[in-house]
């Protein structure tokens, strides 16, 4: 079986302001890496829409009535300070939650060994009623709650290595303890969430690190705090909120990871994932911004989970 790679040309369309980090050129960047003859093995496939009624496992209808009606009919509308939408961004949402939800059914039927979806807009910053930070779904939200409405998975874990907090995962999850959320990430940074204090119904994890902080501190916090918290809930499925914004290189933070972790902290997931999930695992891309960190730390991931 191979890996997976769910993308779609809608997503090159999904519009920001000029100098927005969050730019269409991100996906061409990890396009461009993935063209190499060492991916030639990956499975390709175009990401397909969404049933909307999936979308609902994670947003009031009211959230997904505003977010389509914010979609202009040309030109870019703001949403809030940093989150904006253009005519194609409903479909490239939508799209980006189908590959997630795809991606889920394809683990559970046998279909892939594990997956990468390459979409945006990204969605771990999306509330139960607020888009913001870049994001308008929850995209991994909607994934796990599929898993378990789906295909009757019942402990489904978020790991989320994203240099932001997942306000918006942890905020959909918060009373839940049937879905485990991880995260790693700067702190102070946006969106200011994510204390170690802030567990939910003991179910959130927060691992946040301080600015400055390079890879021993957090594999430190990977193996101290996330693992073993992964290991005590044995999921039956693993998502990853992929963001690649912890590289040294990214401009919207201050820490330095390398290729080199990311294919470490992989590495540790697909082997928890073979203990309790069948190996099923599901990685969706969240942030990341530099296009020459972010392109090969993508490669550096995929390829670690090509070797499974
Ligand atoms: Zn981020």
């Amino acid at each position: 079986m191979a890996t997976k790679l769910y993308t779609h040309p809608v997503f090159l369309e999904h519009l920001t302001p000029p100098g927005h980090p969050e730019r269409p050129d991100r996906l061409r960047a990890i396009a461009r890496v993935l063209d190499d003859e060492a991916f030639a093995a990956l499975d390709r496939a175009e990401a397909p829409l969404a049933d909307e009624a999936t979308i609902l496992y994670a947003h009031p209808e009211r959230h997904v009535q505003a977010v389509r009606k914010a979609i202009p009919e040309s030109g870019i509308r703001a949403v809030d300070a940093d989150t904006s939408v253009s005519p194609k961004s409903w479909e490239a949402a939508v799209r980006a939650v189908g590959a997630a939800n795809a991606a889920v059914d394809d683990v559970f039927a046998g279909k892939a060994s594990n997956v990468f979806v390459a979409a945006r807009p990204p969605g771990h910053h999306a509330e139960k009623s607020t888009a913001m930070g870049f994001c308008l779904f929850n995209t991994a939200a909607v994934a796990a709650r599929h898993a378990q409405r789906g295909h009757g998975a019942e402990r489904v874990a978020i790991v989320d290595w994203d240099v932001h907090h997942g306000n918006g995962t942890q905020d959909i999850f918060w009373d839940d303890p049937s879905v485990l959320y991880c995260s790693t990430h700067q702190m102070p940074l946006y969106p200011g969430t994510g204390a170690k204090n802030e567990t939910g119904a003991g179910n959130i994890v927060n691992a946040p690190l301080s600015p400055r902080t390079g890879s021993d501190l957090f594999r430190e916090a990977f193996r101290g705090r996330v693992l073993p918290a992964i290991d005590a809930f044995s999921p039956d499925l693993i998502i990853i909120s992929a963001g690649f914004d912890a590289h040294h290189r990214d401009p919207l933070a201050e820490i330095y990871l390398t290729e080199d972790d990311f294919d470490w902290a992989t590495g540790q997931l697909l082997e928890r994932a073979g203990k309790s999930a069948g190996n099923r695992l599901v990685s969706l891309l969240e942030g990341g911004y530099d296009l020459e960190g972010l392109s090969s730390s993508v490669g550096a991931h995929v390829r670690r989970l090509m070797k499974g």
